[in-house]
């Protein structure tokens, strides 16, 4: 039961944000990531209805969907060049950051006879140990997929926040909202996906504009805090 009160607390912390920020609730997807998680335990969340779920590494994402082939899933971490050919059951890859993923996946894609949802990582806050292209790069790397890359369907882009103070992360939400914006706009494409969020800073990103909240350890927390 820790799980579905766990599940209904994030749905409800989603509400108020996208209340607080004048956004319809329906406009944000939860994608809960089964990184922690035990079999039982996602068992236990699609039961209570969540449907979508995103791993970070390409093993164990394998084995996970095919536990739970109804479920839909999303591919969330780096990925080598080299593991492109495992990733045809992912509805949508969160972490295209490079062109020699983006030629791979496009070559991949069309032996699928697939149309490969992306999205394009930014590291926004430049830190140098978290992967993404740097903001510099964004417009005419996304604009060299959209020329050349027919199998692959740009759907929007994700960042990751520095681990600090939900509030401190603000600023990076709210850059990355602009440049998914003006992005749109200086290339004439529509997109559906803005991912940012985790369980430290959700609220805040769902505040700036995120579409889609990653989230965690919130879901699989055996909740200790005290009542
Ligand atoms: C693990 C992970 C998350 C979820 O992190 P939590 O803090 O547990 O919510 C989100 N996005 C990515 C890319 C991750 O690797």
């Amino acid at each position: 039961m820790i799980i579905r009160d766990n599940l209904e607390q994030v749905q409800h912390k989603i509400r108020q944000a996208a209340r607080r920020s004048g956004r319809d609730e329906s406009s944000i997807q939860l994608l809960g990531v089964t990184k922690y998680a035990s079999d039982e335990e996602v068992q236990e969340l699609f039961d209570a209805g969540l449907g979508v779920f995103g791993e970070n590494r390409i093993q164990d994402a394998t084995k996970r969907i095919e536990r739970f082939p109804d479920a839909k899933w999303h591919f969330i971490g780096s990925l080598q060049t080299n593991k492109v050919r495992f990733c045809e059951p992912f509805d949508l890859i969160h972490s295209l950051d490079r062109w020699s993923l983006a030629e791979a996946l496009n070559a991949r894609a069309k032996q699928w006879g697939k149309l490969q949802g992306v999205l394009i990582q930014v590291n926004v806050a430049g830190e140098a140990s978290k992967s993404g292209l740097d903001t510099s790069e964004v417009k005419s790397f996304t604009q060299r997929v959209l020329l050349d890359c027919p199998n692959l369907q740009v759907r929007g882009i994700m960042t990751m926040a520095p681990f600090v103070e939900a509030e401190e992360t603000r600023p990076i939400f709210r850059e990355t909202k602009r440049i998914y914006d003006s992005l749109q706009q200086e290339l004439g494409v529509c997109w559906d996906t803005l991912s940012m969020g985790m369980t430290n800073d959700f609220e805040v990103a769902i505040e700036e504009g995120a579409t889609l909240v990653r989230i965690g350890s919130a879901l699989f927390a055996k909740e200790d805090k005290d009542e």
